[in-house]
């Protein structure tokens, strides 16, 4: 499925489903963040993730964390290798302080808002998102700076549901992090339990 650019969605999966998130045209972000409402309501962690990684730098066989230190999801494949878990999701005040942008400017916050109503998450339940494709350099006095994405067009990343979640993504709508184009973002669910027919391809 195919996210236009400055848009979102929502969704659920399965534990054991893999969710591939690919760059189609290239230094594009994509924000994602994840739910569990069993045994009780997590939300997906950047602190508990670093904690548990010891790396800002998070990549294939790393395990994203629950606020409540259950593993998430996992990641099982990335031809990129640098997504950013530091910053929050572009809101409508990030373009009016940052940017003094005036009038209504489209956000990761207010389209994961949108998308993750029906699932009955709100505004204040929304953490900080795992942006995918993000490029957040940390010099060496603490410093960062936000740089293009290390993307090129077909990369992609792939993402194990370590149990049943909640996720929203979106194409990122901020100027800086994608290089002042806004591009759209695909995505793919691969059943955790495939039939016969669909055993080698993705349900998109
Ligand atoms: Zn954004």
């Amino acid at each position: 499925m195919r996210l236009s650019p400055q848009t979102g969605t929502a969704f659920l999966l399965t534990a054991g489903d893999t969710l591939r998130v690919i760059d189609p045209e290239g230094e594009q972000v994509a924000d994602l963040v994840a739910f569990t409402r069993e045994p009780a309501p997590a939300w997906l962690s950047s602190g508990r993730t670093f904690d548990y990684n010891d790396t800002l730098y998070l990549t294939t066989g790393h395990v994203l964390y629950s606020h409540r230190s259950a593993a998430m999801l996992t990641i099982v494949a990335d031809t990129v290798g640098r997504h950013d878990f530091l910053y929050t999701p572009c809101s409508p005040e990030t373009f009016t302080l940052l940017y003094d942008h005036k009038g209504h400017h489209p956000s990761c916050l207010e389209n994961l808002v949108t998308n993750l109503e029906p699932f009955g998450i709100v505004l204040d339940g929304i953490p900080t998102t795992f942006n995918i494709f993000m490029n957040v350099d940390v010099l060496p006095g603490g410093e960062l700076k936000i740089a293009p994405p290390r993307s090129t067009p077909g990369d992609y990343i792939e993402l194990r549901a370590e149990a049943d979640l909640v996720v929203g993504l979106t194409a990122c709508s901020a100027e800086m992090s994608n290089n002042y184009r806004f591009k759209p973002i695909d995505f793919e669910i691969h059943d955790s339990m495939p039939s016969e027919d669909d055993r080698s391809r993705f349900r998109s």
